[in-house]
């Protein structure tokens, strides 16, 4: 099969978030399993081009219809870690993509609805003729309503559209600007509430909701997060929209990329370790101590990786601190905070817990030190608000570190507890796992595992070496996928 992934990230290339994992993890496993990928990404000035290896042009003179006139383009290409990708540069004024940032402009809206058209035009012009066109979240939601309404009838009529939603806060709410600059010219036929009209705003426009109207195939990112955006309020307003098209609409969990994020491979950590030798885990304990100048004492270390927003539960995080250091363990926190009130709030913490020999934290990104604290950890806590998928929960089970993690989104899909879960045989519980957001949730997961930890330590060690049995590789999800696309192949 021939796929071509449209996306506005791709790891390490471009990469705000867990979005450009999957781009990249995906496209990995679909060539593995033979099929050819092509990448389409924006230009940006700022990715890091110290990734892509033999950037070279490949189609100098792409002209993309804008506002009844066109916008010159060159196209590039490049390989980023074996992967091929098309970047797309705009020369406008506009200044599209060399903002230094990838998101975060004004005119977000216009930026991306630029690049989806572009990736088409691109597609046409260079006579590229995918089976199936993967696009993802809002800054492509408008591919399927273009493919359908304008690039079908310019001989693209046999091309499909799967469209997978990484989160669903973000929907690209627009103005009908977005319609007149590509070309979707009849604007009351779009602003229709089958169409892309916004369920709540009826003066705007939903890019998100126009890919899941139009696209052959919707996903999100677990079983799980597929169920509570239909039925609860992570959907954002979009569940009825789900529900008129359940029957497109499934969740597939993602899958993370062994080669990376592996202790038998990880080039991070200073002692290497398998579920054999996972007595080597306590050297990288060790070591993680040392770097964080914490103490030398028979305690377990429970930690904290992720962004800290109000998404990742961070007053659990907060509390998950002071309570981990009264219940004898010692806590680590690595987190970025882009809110200035959070972050203000746990530089404040930082100071004042500067001399507590049982507790680090760490504020800023630092992908390096997220691996020696994977490793050197014995729990990492969980506790979001809402979670899609959830790529530290997985991580931890593959170092043999335990989650402790709220029951919401993809976390549900991974999470299995040790003492209540029934729907899952003991031998293949894998962590702990509470439900309500209050604090007394937190803290009896919390009692719960640091106690198994300190007094029944034979017990706690297996209920890691069961958590690194499970394969959470981007071996079934790359299955899942070519399911969906084959289907899509056959049924429109
Ligand atoms: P999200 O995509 O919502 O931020 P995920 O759990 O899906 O959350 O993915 C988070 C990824 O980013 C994980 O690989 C985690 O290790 C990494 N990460 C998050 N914060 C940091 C940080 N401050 N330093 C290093 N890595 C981080």
């Amino acid at each position: 099969m021939y796929i071509v992934q449209i996306a506005s990230e791709c790891a390490p290339v471009i990469k705000a978030g867990g979005l450009g994992d999957v781009v990249y993890g995906l496209s990995r496993e679909l060539e593995t399993r033979g099929h050819c990928v092509e990448i389409i990404l924006p230009k940006y000035d700022c990715m890091r081009y110290d990734h892509i290896w033999g950037l070279h042009d490949a189609y100098l003179n792409l002209w993309v219809p804008w506002y009844g006139a066109a916008i010159h383009c060159s196209v590039y290409c490049g390989w980023v870690h074996g992967r091929v990708c098309f970047f797309i540069e705009p020369h406008s004024q506009d200044n599209f993509f060399n903002r230094g940032c990838y998101y975060g402009c004004d005119d977000d809206n216009m930026r991306f609805a630029f690049f989806s058209k572009a990736a088409l035009e691109f597609l046409l012009r260079s006579n590229k003729r995918p089976d199936v066109i993967h696009c993802h979240d809002w800054q492509t939601g408008l591919i399927p309503p273009l493919l359908f309404e304008i690039y079908k009838y310019h001989g693209m009529e046999y091309q499909r559209v799967c469209y997978t939603i990484h989160n669903f806060k973000h929907q690209g709410i627009a103005g009908a600007d977005a319609l007149r600059a590509t070309g979707l010219n009849q604007e009351a036929y779009y602003f229709q509430y089958d169409k892309l009209r916004d369920n709540f705003n009826p003066f705007a426009l939903n890019l998100m909701k126009g890919g899941i109207v139009y696209a052959n195939a919707i996903t999100t990112v677990s079983p799980n997060h597929a169920w509570e955006a239909r039925y609860t309020d992570v959907g954002c307003g979009l569940g009825h929209t789900l529900h008129l098209h359940q029957d497109r609409f499934s969740g597939v969990l993602n899958g993370i990329d062994y080669d990376f994020w592996n202790p038998e491979v990880d080039r991070y950590i200073p002692c290497k370790y398998t579920k054999e030798t996972f007595e080597d885990k306590a050297k990288n304990k060790k070591a993680l101590r040392e770097r964080l100048l914490l103490r030398d004492v028979d305690k377990p270390i429970v930690a904290y990786i992720g962004r800290l927003d109000n998404q990742k539960g961070v007053h659990l995080v907060h509390h998950a601190i002071y309570y981990a250091l009264d219940r004898g363990a010692q806590f680590v926190l690595l987190g970025s905070a882009t809110e200035p009130g959070i972050n203000a709030h746990f530089q404040h913490e930082k100071r004042f817990l500067n001399d507590n020999p049982d507790v680090h934290l760490e504020l800023g990104f630092n992908e390096e030190l997220s691996h020696l604290i994977y490793a050197g950890a014995d729990m990492i806590v969980v506790p979001s608000n809402y979670e899609p998928c959830g790529l530290t929960q997985m991580i931890g089970l593959k170092y043999g570190t335990v989650p402790i993690a709220r029951g919401v989104g993809g976390l549900v899909n991974t999470v299995f507890d040790r003492d209540y879960d029934e729907n899952v045989p003991p031998e293949k519980r894998n962590g702990y796992v509470f439900y309500d957001t209050d604090y007394l949730a937190i803290e009896s997961a919390m009692d719960r595992a640091i106690g198994l930890w300190h007094y029944y330590p034979d017990e706690f060690q297996k209920l890691a070496l069961q958590g690194m049995e499970y394969d959470y590789s981007w071996n079934n999800p790359g299955e899942e996928y070519v399911k969906i696309y084959d289907w899509i192949r056959h049924h429109w």
